[in-house]
């Protein structure tokens, strides 16, 4: 066993992954400034020919950031006011936030207690007639059970979509992200493939659809000051499609290093009673965007954590429904169970690439004091 720095452990450090791409992002800005091609220049078309091959799609569509990825991704599948959108209630905000923005009415269902991810033996009883998608959230770098969830809106007018902001490079039974619907993905900082500011974009082998959100995007036009639908201002920024296709061509060799970092975690705190482990759906390559464990008495824990360096969060501490903002859906305490129950129990611990032996060392016997084990 390695011997354990005392040094803190950050939660994330996004300086090692820009200690290796330095130069190449020094040149690209060089590039962009120099042509002055900050709106649309080349490097968001290389990017998203990159980023659509990396990920087996036909399109990927460059968007502002991921919240606006899932919009126009449902707005260019027709979906909007009057409709409703199966969502889970264990998400992000941006999830929910997304879904009504596009005019549609979010309807949430329960995550199962083994992955926290939505559980497609609960979405069948929260179809009408006005269900027009179901969204599967890759949460915390593992793929939905799309191929579940396929099954219970087989036969109706009902899409899949993918919110793929945490799960860029997961695959399920060797498929890739928008191998089942529409998918939105976040290039915010701290994601797997993280820009320097904000960017999201749209995967899609829909031809049609691409070309909507092609247009939404860019004020609803696919031709300059002409109009054909009313659209948004959300683009992808030419310096941050240099960022990202620097991080892009990095992104499967940062995605095994997360994967060998949790499989570390996971021997390092397999005897230790009270830390329950993540577990990985079976099928799934997992990418490990969080390392999300359960604990009792998270509060007492985080704040042993903290006060011995070792960065800890939450992902997320509210379900959908307990929040003041979307009170107006009409939900209450108790309505999803196993969301509620997992809120204050999960703790994620420091994972990203570059995260040594050591580190993870350190936060495995701070962890064990903590609980006590
Ligand atoms: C990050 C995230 C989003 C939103 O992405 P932004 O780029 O921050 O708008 C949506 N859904 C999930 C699950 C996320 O983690």
């Amino acid at each position: 066993m390695s011997t354990p720095t005392a040094a803190p452990v950050p939660f994330v450090d996004l300086a090692w992954q820009h200690a290796q791409i330095t130069d190449e992002v020094d040149a690209g800005f060089r590039r962009v400034l120099d042509a002055t091609a900050f709106i649309d220049g080349p490097d968001v078309g290389a990017f998203e020919t990159e980023f659509a091959s990396f990920s087996g799609r036909r399109h990927c569509i460059g968007v502002a950031n991921g919240t606006d990825a899932i919009e126009l991704g449902l707005r260019a599948l027709g979906i909007g006011r009057g409709d409703e959108v199966i969502l889970p209630a264990n998400t992000f905000i941006a999830t929910a936030e997304a879904v009504d923005r596009s005019g549609a009415t979010p309807v949430l269902v329960d995550c199962d207690a083994d992955h926290l991810l939505i559980d497609p033996d609960l979405v069948g009883e929260r179809i009408t007639d006005r269900t027009r998608a179901v969204i599967g959230v890759h949460l915390y770098g593992q793929i939905a059970p799309m191929e579940r969830l396929a099954d219970v809106v087989a036969g109706r007018d009902v899409a899949l979509f993918e919110d793929a902001a945490q799960a860029q490079g997961a695959t399920r039974n060797d498929l890739g992200i928008g191998s089942w619907g529409t998918a939105a993905t976040s290039f915010y900082p701290g994601k797997n493939l993280g820009a320097y500011g904000d960017g999201g974009a749209v995967l899609t082998d829909d031809d049609a659809v691409a070309d909507s959100v092609r247009a939404i995007r860019n004020h609803g036009s696919s031709r300059r000051y002409y109009h054909d639908v009313k659209g948004v201002n959300s683009r992808l920024d030419t310096l941050q499609a240099v960022v990202l296709r620097a991080k892009l061509a990095r992104l499967e060799a940062w995605n095994t290093l997360r994967r060998e970092a949790a499989a570390r975690y996971g021997s390092l705190l397999a005897e230790l009673d009270g830390v329950r482990l993540p577990r990985t759906l079976d099928g799934n390559l997992h990418v490990w965007h969080l390392y999300v464990t359960e604990v009792d008495d998270r509060e007492r824990v985080m704040e042993h954590l903290k006060e011995h360096g070792v960065g800890v969060a939450i992902h997320y501490p509210v379900p959908v429904h307990l929040h003041p903002a979307f009170a107006d859906l009409g939900y209450s305490d108790g309505d999803f169970p196993v969301a509620e129950a997992a809120a204050p129990r999960i703790m994620s611990l420091p994972m990203f690439p570059g995260i040594s032996a050591d580190q993870q060392a350190r936060v495995a016997d701070v962890l064990t004091v903590a609980v006590g084990g």
